[in-house]
């Protein structure tokens, strides 16, 4: 067990670390962040800062030295450098990042556990992306298999003469059949160190230009049919990883049951909900997870839950949001308002 009062390593440097720091710190203990980045929300937060490169193995390892145990906020971590972290513990295990890393290794991996992703196909080359469409179809989305989020490094493919038009970036590929689907969602679960899973309820979410823009609970009773198959593949995922800590899988729901999009190895955009909707939140879940804690409840602290993304200048209308005490508001502390950037996100409770 690590006591609070010890130093936890976060890699990475955004809102997901900062909400992990505040968490943590409730708890009593600190957190170093490891980013290289220079401004860091989650380091203005945070006791300590390291702002060097993944590769620095001479940053990575002297960071180590100020850590209890070492977590990650980003699933693009480089996994590499994580062996200079050793005898440290890194949790979630590096094998979990390794798997979300890349499209097609996670594809492939869930597949085996029994989970059903849509059809997809690598594409290393033009005539690759023809053979995918000849036996997928289309419409499809081309995705690069590393460092996509946010919708970011992904091409709608509608024909095969549209296929042709694109110019295939030297990445490596993966193309998926278009998904018709009538909801999205997520499982969202805890693993301790001792095994003991626990999930939050699963939020509806909606996304636009890629990004998530609402998550809502309960969820429809059409998505809420689908939630026991998809928790059961996201406990699959996660003792077949020896998962500890928060674990997101997101699906799509279709009329033929849950299709398996994505997961994320880390606390999850859909859970920010449980700040306040919940007994306990995915961030404190996650630090008594990874500190060997015993974990909290999860069940819903409310009837109604709404959480809405602040993206680019959303995030000027706080005075308003802030006017309605239904409303809890939260900001990230981000300097610029880009668009397309998360800048806080505010979840309404209907108690
Ligand atoms: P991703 O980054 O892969 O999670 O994609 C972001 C969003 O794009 C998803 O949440 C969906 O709304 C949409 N999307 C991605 N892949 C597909 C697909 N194969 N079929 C339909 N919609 C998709």
């Amino acid at each position: 067990m690590i006591a609070p009062g010890e130093t936890i390593g976060i890699l990475g440097g955004g809102q997901l670390g900062r909400m992990i720091a505040m968490a943590a710190a409730q708890l009593g203990y600190r957190c170093h962040i490891y980013a290289p980045e220079a401004d860091s929300v989650a380091a203005e937060v945070s006791a300590a800062f390291t702002c060097a490169d993944w590769h620095d193995r001479e940053a990575m390892a002297a960071f180590a030295g100020n850590c209890a145990v070492v977590t990650y906020e980003f699933e693009n971590v480089p996994v590499e450098p994580l062996g200079m972290i050793s005898p440290v513990p890194v949790l979630p295990h590096p094998r979990a990042l390794e798997t979300a890393q890349d499209r097609l290794a996670e594809k492939l991996f869930v597949s085996e556990l029994g989970g059903t992703p849509a059809p997809f196909a690598a594409v290393d080359s033009d005539a690759d992306l023809k053979a995918a469409i000849e036996r997928i179809g289309a419409p499809g989305i081309l995705k690069t298999r590393r460092d996509g989020y946010d919708g970011k490094g992904q091409w709608r493919i509608g024909s095969l003469d549209e296929a042709s038009a694109v110019d295939l970036p030297s990445t490596p590929l993966v193309y998926e059949g278009f998904v018709s689907f009538f909801a999205e969602f997520s499982v969202i679960l805890c693993r301790g160190h001792d095994g003991d899973i626990r999930y939050w309820d699963s939020a509806e979410n909606v996304h636009q230009d890629g990004i998530l823009s609402r998550s809502t609970i309960p969820a429809s009773a059409a998505v809420l049919a689908q939630v026991g198959d998809a928790r059961a593949l996201a406990a699959k995922v996660a003792e077949a990883l020896d998962y500890v800590g928060v674990l997101t899988l997101e699906f799509f729901a279709t009329e033929s049951g849950p299709v398996f999009n994505e997961m994320a190895p880390r606390v999850h955009n859909s859970g920010h909900w449980t700040i306040e909707g919940a007994v306990t939140s995915q961030f404190e879940n996650h630090v008594r997870a990874i500190c060997g804690l015993p974990l909290g409840d999860t069940a819903l602290a409310a009837r109604e839950v709404e959480m809405r993304n602040l993206i680019g200048d959303q995030a000027h209308g706080w005075p308003s949001i802030l006017a309605d005490p239904a409303n809890h508001l939260h900001l990230y502390g981000k300097a610029e308002a880009r668009p397309g950037r998360k800048m806080g996100h505010v979840t309404r409770l209907v108690l």
